[in-house]
């Protein structure tokens, strides 16, 4: 409509794609669980972000994303709300007592990876929300056994996860969602292999991808990755 074009051009939301849907205007408006939106008041979130606007919306469609904006812009909770909406609410209506990991960030850093695991355990308080990180690090054992003992989440570094997929059997079939932060740095540090190789071992999963910068190499893994993306940038076109 023509307030969604003004909204939009008012907060430079770039979009492309097919069926994208209306930015959402604040956390309360695109029915998300109860307690997901008490953490995220509990944060201190007043406001969605313009990247969490036409995030979150684009992202609860079901569809696969290519988002970019600056850093410090709210990127996380751009991947992770719908992430933990969406676990919560399958693990809520499903009724199995199997519990495979539904959803999977990876990020270039294991600093990283413990900042977007803390969020998620914040914005997952009080649901049927588990975590485990795999990272470099001495830990292994437990994280291993989390998983076993059933997580909703996994946030890892590439190799790392590579390494520990190559030694256990984890069943990768429940996921739903695969999350790329940080994706130029990723295809920067060399990670591209690792990354489509955890991702062709997963069932055609959604997948979000975030940046801070656009680039050809960057959209030509998004495109190989799924058919029916959604673009995003937030601020200046085509950076
Ligand atoms: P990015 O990944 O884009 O660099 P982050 O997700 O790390 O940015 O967020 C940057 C900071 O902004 C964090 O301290 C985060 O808690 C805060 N933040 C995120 N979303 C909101 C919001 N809607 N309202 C207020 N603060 C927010
Ligand atoms: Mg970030």
């Amino acid at each position: 409509s023509d307030q969604t074009e003004l909204l939009r051009r008012k907060l430079e939301i770039h979009v492309k794609g097919d069926s994208v849907p209306d930015p959402i205007l604040s956390f309360s408006s695109c029915n998300l669980p109860e307690k997901l939106l008490h953490n995220i008041q509990t944060l201190g979130y007043d406001m969605p972000t313009p990247i969490q606007m036409q995030g979150i919306a684009a992202a609860l469609t079901g569809k696969s994303l290519l988002a970019s904006a600056d850093t410090g812009s709210g990127k996380t909770a751009s991947f992770l709300v719908p992430v933990v909406s969406r676990c919560a609410t399958f693990r809520h209506g499903n009724l199995s007592k199997s519990k495979k990991p539904l959803a999977m960030v990876l990020t270039p850093t294991r600093e990283l990876c413990i900042q977007v695991e803390e969020q998620a355990k914040l914005l997952g308080k009080g649901l049927p929300f588990k975590t485990a990180l795999v990272i470099g690090g001495d830990a292994m054992p437990r994280q291993l056994y989390r998983i076993q003992q059933g997580v909703e989440l996994i946030v890892g570094t590439p190799g790392r996860l590579i390494d520990l997929l190559a030694k256990h059997d984890i069943e990768l079939d429940d996921i739903m969602t695969l999350v790329l932060d940080e994706v130029d740095c990723m295809l920067q540090k060399g990670f591209r292999d690792q990354v489509m190789q955890i991702f062709r071992a997963l069932s055609q999963p959604q997948v979000l991808m975030y940046s801070a910068t656009m680039s050809q190499e960057v959209e030509k893994m998004a495109s190989s990755m799924a058919k029916d993306l959604i673009f995003v940038s937030i601020g200046q076109p085509n950076r």
